[in-house]
């Protein structure tokens, strides 16, 4: 089916034959103390091995998400959204295996070059699929319930999830060569990341999007030691609690809008376990209904309106928005899942909603590789 598919795309059969083979093999992953270990001791030799792997291992993941990408149901893989992004993954996977091995140092820093380029190229996924996802939706019979809905949840869980992997190690390959790397970095990794300086930060931003569309915007305090420290990818987290603080503050603007009341701080509250670092963001916007927390990690959920209703120009649309596309939190608790931590809900309709991010210490969870 899916060949018949794709017979009128560009494609050759005989690169759609080779995705299928590649998508079938067995996908190796790594785990964040690895990538730590390896990248701590690069030498030339070093990078030409993880030249090697990549040039291996990437073509096996991006052929997987190609296959899964055309076979979709209620018609979701014929959006012209979806079939931008699956051209991209096509495109990926040809530049990678029409690359040559890579033997000596000269080929290694060309192979750096085109991964490099593949990870520009994908820079646009998550918003595009976004889309692709919001043409299903309006298509779909309003009856239908989320649960009918499960298969293509789980495939964009497993589809990010990849997705995440697969930058995870083009950026820490790409990042190696970087010739004044700052100190402490290793690629992504922030040997000694302070959560509480991560989450200020992240704070910071989304409240300036809340400003920015409601003209005002909660408070936000941070407790927690500021010089606690440990290993951890600066970028994920900052995206995590971005996510998590934006909904807080939109809870609570729209609660305490029209009335005189001061609206109350979001609290956000770094714990440092043996086992995990915490952080937990409070709000008192009012919370969650409890027949509406089944839904909340989904991406066809929002209570929102859809900021892409409003966007014309679709093909540069940012993420950067208060909220309405439903992804907020379930890829958020995709990027704490990556390094084996988790996100978990916890709402008293009437108050207010705590969000738990649980970040894995030990940092030996393999990536989980759907
Ligand atoms: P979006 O913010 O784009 O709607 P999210 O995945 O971030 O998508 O959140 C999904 C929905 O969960 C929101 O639309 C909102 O209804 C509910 N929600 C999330 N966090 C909170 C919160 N802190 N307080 C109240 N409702 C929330
Ligand atoms: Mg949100």
């Amino acid at each position: 089916m899916a060949a018949k598919k794709l017979s009128d795309s560009l494609f050759s059969k005989r690169l759609l034959e080779e995705v299928q083979r590649w998508g079938s093999m067995k996908q190796t992953g790594v785990s964040l103390r690895y990538m730590l270990e390896f990248g701590s001791r690069f030498t030339e030799r070093n990078l030409i091995l993880a030249a090697q792997f990549l040039h291996k291992e990437l073509p096996i993941r991006i052929a997987r998400r190609a296959i899964e990408l055309q076979s979709l149901p209620y018609g979701l893989s014929e959006k012209p959204a979806i079939l931008k992004v699956r051209d991209w993954y096509l495109d990926s996977f040809r530049d990678l295996r029409s690359f040559p091995d890579v033997k000596e140092k000269n080929d290694e820093q060309e192979f750096t070059k085109m991964i490099n380029l593949i990870k520009v190229r994908h820079n646009n996924v998550v918003p595009t699929m976004a889309l692709g996802v919001q043409q299903l939706k309006k298509d779909l019979d309003p009856k239908l319930d989320y649960k009918d809905l499960d298969d293509i949840h789980q495939f964009l869980d497993r589809f990010y999830m990849s997705r995440i992997g697969i930058r995870m190690l083009i950026g820490q390959h790409v990042a190696m060569h970087e010739p004044n790397p700052p100190p402490d970095r290793i690629g992504y990794i922030h040997t000694k990341m302070s959560p509480v300086e991560v989450a200020r930060n992240a704070s910071e931003d989304a409240r300036s999007v809340c400003l920015r569309e409601y003209g005002s915007a909660p408070d936000v305090h941070v407790y927690g030691d500021p010089n606690f420290t440990f290993p951890y990818v600066p970028n994920h987290l900052h995206l995590m609690v971005f996510e998590l603080v934006k909904n807080s503050l939109r809870a609570v603007e729209e609660r305490f809008m029209d009335s005189d009341k001061i609206a109350p701080p979001i609290r956000i509250i770094v714990a440092d376990g043996l086992e995990d670092v915490t952080i937990k963001v409070s709000d008192e916007g009012g919370g969650i209904p409890r027949s509406g927390l089944p839904r909340i990690f989904t991406y066809l959920y929002s209570t929102a309106k859809n900021p892409l209703d409003e966007r014309a120009d679709l093909g540069t649309a940012d993420i950067a928005t208060m909220a309405g596309y439903g992804f907020g939190l379930p890829i958020s608790r995709l990027y704490a899942r990556y390094f084996g931590g988790d996100l978990q809900i916890i709402s008293m309709e009437g108050y207010g909603t705590d969000a738990y991010l649980h970040l894995s210490r030990l940092g030996d969870s393999q990536e989980p590789l759907p």
